[in-house]
Parts: structure tokens; C-alpha cells; sequence
């Protein structure tokens, strides 16, 4: 009998677990309420990546300066901006609706809750029907987080969901929160202009990166006049005229047009009726997985930001893959349990940072040797070529093994070179092999080869 898999949810967590469950013979019923490619996906992820992409393409043209090119004034279009977003996010939901529908995915439109282990409402534009399943997935994603000292009114007081499409450019904007979200949009609006003043509750934005890539990026922001006010936690924000006010724990003011929230996400679990399903949740909300990412119930699995792993597309694909894989019976010869410690994650602020496996950091704190080798980008062609010889990539390897353990990399591509030393750590590879490898000359890749010498 066909088994029946009912995915709740239609972002990369629950469209790579359906996917690859119809291929392997499920019969697979989507249920998602807002966006089929989902709500953090592509309602935040890629609009911000695009705004970050067309904030770049303004900031090069001073890199081109450099170049033999005669530097003009670009200016920005924040309609054509809107729309060129729009198109984006429009084209990947209908190329993901297409993919699904052509694997015989039914996708219905709706709100789903349990009402049994084995049973979900559904409420939509249809009314309510009721779905038996032999199998189910929660895949019901994130929202930005709101705290409750402050109240966003979409108009000056922003999540990151309200800056895009934009609507207008702030004159000036306070950015509460020095993660990965909040240094990417302090990227992301100094780019188009604005004056940026960055809240950091610590002494270093980034906490848990490294120090030097976070020093790198710190550097990159003082030089675009982007101001640091370190060691402040926000505790209010409020309107105060035409602008607002971010009134800090230690007194400090910040005034601008604009503020926006970057204080991390919350889990999408309400009005699931988990508990009739008997699932578990944390004890800050997120549904427990265990290592096939299913929950303590039989036959419900979780993933993607809701199992609060790693808060990544490409994390939530990879739990997605692997459920229906453990659902369907697939692969049990060849399987790997995903390791979320050997995931590449990439900032996408100038100089972009990325990272994968052991950090230096981690490594002292465990008392664990290293080998780190650190080379500069300046040290390759292709980096003067192009006129941006900032960054480095830094390499760490057992000083005994030679096996390569991870990596940082700050500069031009390194989300994409980031690649390179993702693929050394999972499969276990040694600075030898990278050593060995022909790479393209000339290319900033070389940087890797110069670091496993
Ligand atoms: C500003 C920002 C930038 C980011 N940039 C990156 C990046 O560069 N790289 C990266 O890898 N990740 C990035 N992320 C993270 C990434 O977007 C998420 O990790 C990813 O989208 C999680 O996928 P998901 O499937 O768990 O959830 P989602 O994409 O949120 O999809 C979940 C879906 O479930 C639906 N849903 C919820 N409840 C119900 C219900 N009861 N019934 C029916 N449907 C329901 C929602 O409508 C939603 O569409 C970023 C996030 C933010 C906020």
C-alpha cells in the first residue's frame, strides 16, 4: 500500500522532504497557508540577498574607480528595485510549484493543526477538510522575533520582513542586533546611502565567529562611517517625531528615521495543536528531533527552523532530504546522519565572510591542536586583478593527520570558495588532497592551495 506523507509547511524544509519522498514512491500532500517556497525563504532570505546584490553592484562601481574606469554617480530606483524583487521571488515560486506538482505533490492551500497523530484540519480558501496520513512532517519555519519592549508598525519601527520590497530609503536607520541578519542589513542600507548606527550588545558584532573576520568586518564598517555602539543593550524603541529613538541599558540614545529589529527569529508552532499530536517542544518552543530529525511521536518528523538546528535554507533542504530518505527505507547502506557542526554558512556583508567544521576559537577553548594557516588574498593575481586584495582565507587541519577540520574565509566569493573546504571537511579529506588538486589560475581559489602548503 502506498504510504501517505502530509508535509506541513511549503519552504526548503518541507518542498526537499516532499520532493524526494514522491520520487521514492510516497504519496505526498503539501499543506502551506502563505507562500509555496516559504515564509523565511523567500520573504526574507532571497529578497535580502537581492537587495544586498543590487547594494553591492552600487558600492563596485568604486572598486572600478580603481579599475581604468571613469567613476560616475549611480543612482538607485526603488521601484525597479521593488520589481526586480517581486520577479525573483514570483519566479521561484512558480518554478517550486511546478517541480512539485511534476513529482505528483498535491499542495493545498491552508492553515493545518493536528487533531490526532495521524490527523490534520485543514482551513482554507475551501473550507475545512480533514487529512489522514500515514506520516507527517512539520516544516512550519520561523518569524522574525519580537521582543516586548518594542512594537514595529511597519512604517518606522521595522522587522526585516517590512524592508522589502522597500518602499523608501532611510535617511538614517539604527540596526538592533550584530548577528549575521543585522550586520547583512547594516551592509545592505549603508550601501544605498544611509547613515547606520549599529547596536551591539557585546564587544565584537558577530559574537561566536571569528574574531579576526569579525575585526575584518568591523574595520569595513568604521571606513563607510558606520557607527559601532558597543556593549549597549536596547530596551526601548520608540517614535519621536518623524523619526525614532533606541534608548539603550546604559543610557545611550540613538535617533534616526528608521530602526530595525535583527534580534534572531521564533518558531512557528502556534496553532498547530502539537500537543494533540502528544510532539514535544523545547523549552524555547522548538519541536525536539532526534537524530533522523523525527520527534517523539512515531511517524512526525520536524525540520527546518521549527527544529531549531541551524537556521538555513540549505540546513532545512539537507533535513528534508534525509527524512524521506529514513521515511521511504532509502539509501540505508550509504546513509549519514546530517552533522549540522560540518555546515558552510556565509554572511553576505563586504568583505563577505564565510565559515565551515572546527573553528580556531572552539579548538583552544577544548583544548584541541591545531594547525592554522592564514594567507591573504592580496597574495594571489586575482585579487589584484580585480582590483579588491581584502580578506584571507584561514585553513585549520590536525597538525598530525593533515585532515582538514575547517575554515574561515573573509573577502570577494567566499560563500562560494567556502565550498571548496566544506567538501575537505565532510569527506574527510587532507591538506594533501587540496595540495594535489589543479586549481584554476588565475583565481582567488589559489589563496586555498597557498593555505595547505
Ligand atoms: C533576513 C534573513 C536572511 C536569511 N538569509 C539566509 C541565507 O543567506 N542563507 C540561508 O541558508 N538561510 C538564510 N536565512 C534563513 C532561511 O530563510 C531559513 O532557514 C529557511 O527559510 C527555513 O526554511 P523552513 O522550510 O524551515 O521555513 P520557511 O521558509 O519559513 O517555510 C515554512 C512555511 O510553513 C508555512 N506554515 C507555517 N505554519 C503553517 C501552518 N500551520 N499550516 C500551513 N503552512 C504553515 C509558512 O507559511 C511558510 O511558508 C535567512 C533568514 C532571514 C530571516
Amino acid at each position: 500500500m502506498t504510504l501517505r506523507f502530509i508535509i506541513v509547511g511549503g519552504g526548503p524544509a518541507g518542498n526537499s522532504a516532499a520532493t524526494w519522498a514522491a520520487r521514492l514512491g510516497a504519496e505526498v500532500v503539501m499543506i502551506e497557508r502563505e507562500i509555496v517556497g516559504g515564509g523565511a525563504h523567500l520573504l526574507d532570505c532571497i529578497p535580502s540577498k537581492a537587495m544586498i546584490a543590487t547594494g553591492g553592484a552600487m558600492s563596485a562601481t568604486k572598486r572600478f574607480a580603481g579599475m581604468g574606469i571613469e567613476q560616475h554617480d549611480v543612482e538607485i530606483d526603488v521601484d525597479s528595485l521593488a520589481e526586480r524583487i517581486g520577479g525573483i521571488v514570483n519566479r521561484l515560486q512558480g518554478t517550486t510549484t511546478q517541480l512539485l506538482e511534476s513529482q505528483g505533490v498535491t499542495i493545498i492551500r491552508g492553515e493545518a493543526r493536528f487533531v490526532g497523530p495521524k490527523e490534520v484540519v485543514v482551513r482554507g480558501p475551501e473550507g475545512e477538510q480533514t487529512l489522514r496520513g500515514d506520516a507527517f512532517l512539520v516544516a512550519t519555519g520561523s518569524r522574525p522575533r519580537i521582543p516586548d519592549w518594542c512594537k514595529p508598525d511597519g512604517e518606522r519601527i521595522l522587522t526585516t520582513r517590512d524592508c522589502y520590497p522597500p518602499k523608501v530609503f532611510p535617511k538614517s536607520i539604527a540596526v538592533v542586533g550584530s548577528g549575521v541578519t543585522g550586520v547583512e542589513f547594516v551592509h545592505m542600507f549603508a550601501s544605498f546611502g544611509a547613515e547606520v548606527t549599529l547596536v551591539v550588545s557585546r564587544q565584537q558584532v558577530l559574537p561566536g565567529k571569528d574574531p579576526e573576520a569579525a575585526a575584518a568586518l568591523e574595520d569595513s564598517f568604521l571606513n563607510r562611517g558606520v557607527k559601532l555602539l558597543k556593549g549597549a543593550r536596547a530596551t526601548v524603541i520608540d517614535r519621536e517625531g518623524d523619526g525614532v529613538v533606541v534608548k539603550c541599558d546604559d543610557g545611550r540614545e540613538v535617533r534616526a528615521t528608521h530602526a530595525v529589529l535583527a534580534i534572531g527569529s521564533e518558531p512557528n508552532v502556534e496553532g498547530l495543536a502539537l500537543d494533540i499530536a502528544g510532539v514535544e517542544l523545547d523549552p524555547r518552543g522548538y519541536v525536539n528531533i532526534d537524530r533522523h530529525c523525527e520527534t517523539n511521536v512515531k511517524g512526525i518528523y520536524a525540520a527546518g527552523d521549527v527544529s531549531g538546528k541551524l537556521p538555513l535554507s540549505s540546513v532545512a533542504s539537507m533535513q528534508g532530504r534525509k527524512i524521506a530518505e529514513h521515511l521511504m527505507g532509502a539509501n540505508r547502506a550509504t546513509h549519514r546522519h546530517l552533522d549540522y557542526d560540518k555546515a558552510a554558512s556565509a554572511i553576505f556583508t563586504q568583505p563577505e565572510i564565510a565559515d565551515v567544521g572546527l573553528a580556531e576559537a572552539e579548538a583552544f577553548a577544548n583544548g584541541r591542536k591545531i594547525r592554522v594557516t592564514k594567507v591573504p588574498f592580496s597574495s594571489t593575481a586575482k585579487a589584484l586583478i580585480h582590483n579588491d586584495p581584502r580578506g584571507f582565507v584561514k585553513l585549520i587541519s590536525d597538525p598530525n593527520t593533515g585532515q582538514v577540520l575547517g575554515g574561515t574565509i573573509v573577502g570577494r566569493h567566499a560563500g562560494e570558495l567556502i565550498s571548496v573546504i566544506a567538501l575537505a571537511v565532510t569527506a574527510h579529506l587532507k591538506v594533501a588532497d587540496l595540495l594535489d588538486t589543479l586549481f584554476v589560475h588565475p583565481a582567488l581559489a589559489e589563496a586555498l592551495l597557498d593555505a595547505a602548503e
